[in-house]
């Protein structure tokens, strides 16, 4: 079949494919296509082999959808004046799901909090208020009991839930750019939550009995995995859940599948998802940003953010280096740019740290300007 019918038939991202071909071959691209491919509910019309638009936020919605298309349920979410009087007493807004009403409450670290991480273009976003329709409130109150489950307590345990659409007020989300104030609160929740639940729209359709490469595949390029941010909520969380069609597996319940599937196996198979390794080379004693670039920056391709000005902020919460997004003049949406100038972009940012610097020219092989 020729390439250009099979991305029209298939809805299939030039990009992802690419991306999947360079990183694991074309056994990768065999297995990703085999398993339905990903991020097939987006429209990649404006994508091409050099860069995927589909969860930029020029080209997604700005209100949420339901948890399926007929449905016409109500929405609910916090009241505007109580979230914005919580945020500025200087508490942090979390909420409790309490019988069929969403509950604001103010975060104590008594209770386990579950921070939801997910990407802006997957259903779960609303630019105009803060609130959510019932059905999806539904879904997350069900995921969330489902991960309190697995991290071991008991049923009817008491925990607060924390997700950027219920718990921001909708002005701190400015054309242009995300506040400073949101940006700390995010850091914060990502630091302090419990656990972190990925609530993604590729993930959650599959069965917890599903084959480590099946799961490998779908998180490593579903939308959730091609946002910045939400690489900074994955390596900082104290337990990294995942909401799949029938619960919630962990990061180790992931793992623990391909140490069972590898024995024997004489195919191409994935490494383990980078997480954990990405969290102790950032994260560790005294970084050397010099001998980890190479290996951050095969996580950082394809990744994109909504604003240039978000990239300076998380740039610093990942690599702990001080940016200032003013002195850079970084303004604008990355709209134009592909991953290769991206790469260029983070190797700029990624230049600024603290740490020892990169040398320029020797990691830097994917970053042409
Ligand atoms: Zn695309
Ligand atoms: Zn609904």
């Amino acid at each position: 079949m020729p390439d250009n019918l099979d991305h029209e038939s298939t809805n299939e991202c030039p990009n992802i494919k690419e991306r999947i071909r360079q990183a694991h071959s074309e056994d990768g691209v065999r297995i990703w296509q085999a398993i339905g491919r990903t991020q097939t509910s987006k429209n990649h019309q404006n994508c091409n082999v050099a860069r995927c638009v589909a969860n930029d936020i020029a080209h997604t919605d700005d209100s949420p959808s339901h948890v399926r298309a007929d449905c016409t349920c109500g929405s609910d979410g916090p009241a505007p004046g109580e979230l914005l009087s919580l945020a500025e007493q200087g508490s942090m807004p979390v909420v409790r799901f309490d019988a069929e009403r969403v509950a604001l409450d103010a975060w104590t670290p008594d209770i386990p909090l579950i921070a939801i991480s997910h990407a802006l273009s997957d259903g779960l976003c609303n630019r105009r208020g803060n609130d959510l329709p019932q059905c999806q409130l539904r879904s997350l109150k069900e995921s969330t009991t489902a991960a309190m489950s697995r991290l071991g307590y008991p049923e009817g345990s008491p925990f607060q839930v924390w997700i950027d659409v219920l718990c921001i007020p909708a002005r701190e989300v400015q054309p242009g750019g995300t506040s400073e104030d949101a940006v700390q609160t995010m850091q914060m929740v990502a630091t302090t939550a419990w656990a972190v639940l990925v609530v993604d729209s590729d993930i959650s359709r599959l069965p917890q009995s599903c084959s480590f490469q099946h799961a490998f595949f779908s998180i490593l390029y579903s939308s959730w995995n091609s946002r910045l941010w939400t690489l900074y909520e994955a390596m900082r969380a104290k337990w990294l859940l995942f909401q799949f069609a029938d619960g919630v597996l962990d990061l180790d319940d992931i793992e623990s599948k391909r140490g069972i599937e590898i024995e024997g196996s004489s195919d191409h198979f994935p490494p383990s998802l980078p997480y954990r390794e990405l969290y102790s080379m950032l994260c560790g004693e005294d970084p050397v940003m010099a001998d980890t670039w190479s290996w951050v920056s095969a996580s950082l391709r394809g990744r994109r953010t909504n604003y240039l000005k978000d990239a300076c902020f998380i740039f610093r919460s990942l690599f702990s280096i001080s940016l200032d997004p003013g002195r850079l003049e970084v303004t604008g949406t990355p709209n134009t740019l592909d991953d290769e100038q991206m790469m260029a972009f983070y190797l700029q940012l990624a230049q600024q740290a603290t740490h020892p610097p990169i040398p320029n020219g020797i990691h830097n092989t994917n970053a042409r300007q």
